[in-house]
């Protein structure tokens, strides 16, 4: 069995990872600077990990450049990569799965079935492979951070969580390996995106606080004439993802958008005591 951590561990070496998938952005290298002065090894790990994508979706056309990322790995001072197969991760006979109940139902969870079990099978599975005494992970993913962390909870696991802000591009599309699937009118329509956020943290800020209203004008704001599709957006509490009818101190507005067939997630942090980027609290 694979045990790449254990070696480190009886060296007395800590080491930190970022999971990724890879085709990688200056948002997954922000997340290996979070380790920065915590650890002793700055790992990253990238893995398209089929168990998290369903049938139909683009596991297969998921961009890859193996080169590219070990070159800017290199350059952002990673110490280590982990590319394991699938059958390192899932060899023959594997059988056992994380399911993180109520926290993976609403959002991604009610429209991509299985996904959060296959996001949390495989970190479970990256950190027992590691042994990593951190690990990074981007707020972008907002209800993917929650799940990590409440599995990280529930499961006592002697790992300790970095959260990271959302990198976004000049006109404020949140950095996605997905981007490269957008064509250039995509790219524009997707720019909307951040705009729609910031448009309903504004107006929360200025006192509204009906979260029916501020959807309403997020959804108008993206869909212009019908050039983007909603699949949600929703304004939920940041620590148990229900959904609000008011946004009250703070919450929690994630959106998933189909641009054509690229399908775009991103959220922002509103509300009077909210900030521009959610904060998911550090201590697990
Ligand atoms: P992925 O390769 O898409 O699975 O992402 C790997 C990690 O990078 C996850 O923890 C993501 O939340 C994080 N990440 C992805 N995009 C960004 C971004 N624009 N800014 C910061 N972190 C990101």
């Amino acid at each position: 069995m694979l045990d790449l951590g254990l070696a480190f561990q009886q060296q007395g070496l800590k080491l930190g990872l970022v999971p990724t998938m890879g085709y990688l952005h200056e948002g997954h290298l922000s997340l290996l600077k979070l380790l920065e002065g915590k650890c002793d090894i700055k790992a990253a790990s990238i893995f398209v990990n089929p168990l998290q994508f369903g049938p139909g979706e683009d596991f297969e056309r998921y961009p890859r450049d193996e080169a590219q990322d070990l070159k800017l790995l290199d350059s952002a001072g990673c110490d280590l990569v982990f590319i394991p197969s699938v059958k390192d991760m899932y060899p023959i006979g594997f059988q056992t799965y994380v399911q993180v109940e109520k926290l993976s139902q609403p959002l991604c969870g009610r429209l991509r079935p299985g996904h959060f079990r296959g996001v949390a099978t495989v970190v479970l599975r990256l950190f027992t492979v590691t042994r990593c005494r951190y690990a990074a992970f981007g707020l972008k993913d907002y209800q993917q951070a929650v799940i990590i962390r409440q599995m990280t909870r529930d499961l006592f696991l002697n790992v300790e969580l970095l959260f990271g802000k959302t990198l976004r591009e000049p006109d404020g599309l949140a950095k996605s390996s997905r981007n490269a699937y957008l064509s250039v009118p995509e790219r524009h329509i997707a720019a909307r995106l951040p705009f729609a956020l910031e448009w309903a943290r504004s107006a929360a800020l200025a006192g509204e606080d009906k979260t029916h209203n501020l959807r309403l004008g997020v959804e108008k704001l993206i869909v212009g004439n019908g050039e983007a599709t909603i699949q949600y957006v929703d304004i939920v509490d940041p620590y148990t993802l229900e959904p609000l009818e008011a946004v009250g101190p703070k919450a929690v507005l994630a959106l998933a958008v189909f641009v054509g067939k690229t399908r775009l997630i991103d959220n922002i942090m509103i509300g009077p005591q909210g900030e521009s980027e959610p904060v998911v609290e550090m201590k697990v």
